[in-house]
């Protein structure tokens, strides 16, 4: 017994190094990073003062693009899948380089468009979360991941910052204020999410990546000022995440909840818990699954939207009324 599991232990490093030899090679073969990083590269004027928020629709996944003047900030990046519909917001809104990129913590679904973004883009300031422990197939994609921004290191000015020597910074008109950079011993790696808060005149918005509970105690228990106007609720608005008690300190008046629509939401978010604390406390609820791509402005007083809000029917409820509507309008046509 203790030897087959030796065996099945050695050959799975051994795939594990293969894999991770052939992500190397792909890298340094692609040296279209070179021309990204070194050409000089100006951003239009995006916006005159207010604060733009795009959260852009990458399925089951998060990926917020942020302008303000003439600045670009990316807070995750999606599936390496749903890249293109990051490129079609950049492309749409004239972005020629990120300023800065956070990238709340390493999973495929906040960081997989990473891939594909640095070879198309130039990104002044990437900001990345520490990491604890970790499965192999989420080690695979760090190191990957890694490998891929060191290489474009070399070719520029970027700085790549692993939860070290975070500062809060100035983007536009706006002030970004880190609250929590974890760095204990966590299960899951959802548990190392940056959580930070931007500022603009009285528009607060609050930023979560997929913390769960543990981390919004912590939170609280550090009293943390977590209030906001717009939260964007963690994970997707997974079970995991949003505490009753961390929904109230939050006490926000708008929840931004990226989740897939159809098949890509295999796991029902955002679930009925949440929402129904939404509906209960007349929180007004922005959702990927139902609207796509949403897009809202703060001009420090007040937050516009671009659409109606969503309703408050569960991942699991809104999908299985989609499917129903689905079939109806089948048999009518059947008939
Ligand atoms: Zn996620």
């Amino acid at each position: 017994m203790k030897k087959l599991f030796k065996a099945v232990k050695e050959k799975r490093t051994v795939i594990y190094i293969v894999l991770l030899i052939i992500a190397e090679i792909v890298i340094l073969l692609n040296i279209s990073l070179i021309d990204i990083n070194t050409k000089k590269v100006v951003n239009p004027q995006f916006t005159d003062g207010n604060l733009k928020i795009i959260m852009i629709d990458v399925g089951n996944a998060d990926s917020f693009l942020l302008l303000q003047n003439d600045k670009a900030l990316l807070v995750d990046a999606g599936y390496f899948t749903t890249y293109s519909a990051i490129e079609e917001v950049l492309e749409e809104n004239n972005v020629k380089k990120i300023d800065y990129a956070i990238i709340t913590h390493p999973h495929r679904d906040h960081a997989g468009g990473l891939f594909k973004l640095v070879y198309n883009y130039r990104i002044d300031n990437l900001y990345m979360s520490n990491v604890g422990r970790m499965t192999i197939t989420e080690r695979l994609f760090y190191i990957s991941m890694m490998g891929v921004l060191k290489y474009q290191n070399m070719f520029s000015n970027n700085i790549v910052k692993n939860n070290e020597g975070f500062k809060d910074f100035k983007f536009g008109d706006s002030y970004i204020k880190f609250l929590l950079l974890p760095e204990g011993d966590y299960e899951k790696l959802n548990n190392y999410s940056i959580v930070f808060k931007l500022i603009y005149g009285n528009n607060k918005i609050l930023f979560t990546g997929d913390m769960e509970e543990i981390n919004e105690k912590e939170l609280l228990e550090n009293g943390v000022d977590v209030s906001a106007d717009i939260l964007k609720v963690a994970h997707h608005g997974s079970s995991t995440s949003s505490s009753e008690e961390f929904l109230k300190a939050v006490n926000p008046k708008y929840a931004l909840v990226s989740s897939g629509n159809g098949n890509a939401n295999q796991f029902g978010h955002p679930v009925k818990r949440v929402v129904n604390f939404f509906k209960e406390h007349e929180v007004i609820m922005y959702r990927t699954d139902q609207l796509s791509t949403v897009e809202l402005e703060c001009d420090g007083k007040d937050i516009y939207f671009c659409k109606e809000p969503g309703d408050y029917k569960s991942g699991k409820e809104y999908l299985a009324a989609k499917l129903e509507s689905k079939k109806y309008k089948l048999a009518n046509i059947n008939q």
